[in-house]
């Protein structure tokens, strides 16, 4: 890419897009800057970044200064049919991200992780699977920094641990990751890439580029990702939490791979499938960078889970309260369902993604769940999903504060409220992150009007914050 000779438009300017332009500005690119959205953040970035040089162009003049730019960097949180690159893809510019910038100036290898659900907790995992291993490597994309923030300190021996989101992928054209982990394809954001095949679509485009050298890390147990074995000229190495596949396995209550045992599987201190599936993938992964069984041992012991995904925050009048805000679609709903011990009193709702509640209902009535309480924008969307499934045990209720209050009244002592949502928190929150907290704040204003004054606090990787809070 010739920076001195092209115009660069960042559009968006969350934490990735003042990455992008403060790396254009470093490579010596000229740099126009525009946001759709003007609050406090929005007006930080663009005092920092016009100080380096940027140009930052007011909505009333975007049509007009648009014009001037060669090459669109689009922020993840922009849908590509936004009327901004749009009007770039009818001139026949060129539109990318700012994790397309990094991929293209990357010089380490990279273990890129994607999927429907689990991408942050796999590269936790691998994190501290490599900081156990004493080798230097970071983890980046969706998760922690954006990737071109990341470049100067991976240096040449660094590995990039980069969370890839479908957003992401829309722009992002030339990463070639050593190992490319897909976790599970289940319906999610539909509301943006409209149908399900265009969804599957963009998370193969993560193996698009990989030749025969490289690793396609595939859950062997998703329908989906059993299909993207044959799109790609990776190697397969496949994981599975049922057969014994060529790769990451259970057997014996140990994580094996390849015939190996790796470490016993009391190891992982996380409780569900879904954890055992996302540390089998961060086993296969740190097995083909070479990575010694003890550290990968220490390293998934050390994992104590990440903030806002079934987390324990503290207990009142024996009812367990239990934060899975990242539960933004179905199958991390289901997932919960399926991991939480006891029985549970399930908080539901926020903003509708475009797909079917159904299969939440099905899971629900074989689990610990005693009666769901729906709240949010898509309250009835919900409601009619239990019903048509035959599921009567639920109050609907608004908003979320009251919903709370509801939960924990219908719970008994010995039972959880699981706020495990299966929808984005658009609707009422700025993020799944702020629903997670006005929970955690519902528990003290309850536990204050009970008299009591001890409050939990959440346990390790409790400031984890994402980059952008994609849901
Ligand atoms: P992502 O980064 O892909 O959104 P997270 O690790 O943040 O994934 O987890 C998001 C939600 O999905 C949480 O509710 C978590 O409990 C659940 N989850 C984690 N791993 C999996 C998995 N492998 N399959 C299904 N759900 C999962």
């Amino acid at each position: 890419m010739l920076f001195e000779r092209q115009v660069f438009l960042v559009a968006g300017l969350s934490r990735s897009g003042v990455s992008a332009a403060q790396y254009l500005v470093s490579k010596g690119a000229q740099v126009y800057l525009y946001d759709d959205v003007d609050d406090e953040n929005v007006r930080a970035a663009q005092a920092e970044l016009t100080g380096l040089g940027c140009i930052f162009i007011p909505k009333g003049e975007l049509e007009e200064k648009s014009d001037r730019c060669d090459i669109l960097v689009l922020s993840p949180g922009i849908p590509v049919d936004h009327p901004l690159p749009v009007s770039f893809r009818r001139a026949g510019k060129r539109i990318i991200g700012e994790a397309e910038l990094g991929a293209l100036a990357l010089t380490t290898p990279c273990i890129a992780v994607t999927g429907t659900n689990g991408k942050t907790t796999t590269v936790t995992m691998l994190e501290g699977i490599f900081k156990a291993a004493e080798k230097k490597a970071i983890s980046c994309g969706n998760v922690g920094r954006p990737l071109t923030s990341c470049l100067l300190e991976l240096g040449t021996d660094g590995v990039a641990i980069a969370e890839i989101s479908s957003f992401q992928l829309e722009t992002l054209y030339s990463l070639r990751p050593h190992v490319a982990i897909v976790l599970n394809v289940t319906e999610d954001h539909l509301n943006r890439h409209y149908t399900v095949e265009n969804y599957i679509y963009l998370k193969s485009r993560i193996l698009k580029n990989s030749a025969e050298s490289e690793y396609a890390v595939l859950n062997y147990d998703d329908p989906v990702c059993r299909t993207f074995a044959e799109k790609t000229k990776a190697k397969v190495v496949w994981f599975s939490t049922v057969s014994h596949v060529a790769g990451g396995y259970l057997a014996d209550g140990y994580f094996c791979f390849q015939g190996e045992r790796v470490c016993a599987e009391s190891e992982l201190s996380v409780e569900g499938n879904h954890n055992r599936m996302n540390a089998l993938a961060a086993m296969c992964a740190a097995k083909l960078f070479g990575i010694s069984n003890g550290a990968i041992a220490a390293g998934l012991k050390s994992f104590r889970g990440v903030r806002h995904r079934l987390q324990n925050i503290g207990q009142l009048g024996g009812v367990t309260f239990i934060d899975d805000s990242k539960a933004t679609n179905v199958d991390s709903a289901v997932q919960a369902i399926a991991s939480v011990k006891g029985e549970s009193v399930l908080l539901l709702g926020g903003k509708d993604k475009g797909y079917s509640y159904e299969p939440l209902f099905d899971a629900i009535k074989n689990s610990g769940v005693v009666h769901a309480v729906i709240y949010g924008e898509n309250a009835f969307r919900i409601l009619s999903a239990a019903l048509k499934r035959g599921y009567t045990s639920v109050t609907l209720c608004r908003p979320f504060d009251m919903a709370v209050r509801v939960a924990y009244l219908t719970a008994k002592r010995g039972q959880n409220v699981l706020l495990s949502p299966a929808s984005a928190s658009f609707d009422a929150f700025k993020s799944y992150e702020e629903r997670g907290e006005r929970f955690y704040e519902m528990l003290g204003l309850l536990r204050r009007e009970s008299g009591q004054t001890d409050v939990d606090t959440p346990g390790e990787n409790g400031g984890r914050e994402d980059a952008e809070a994609f849901e």
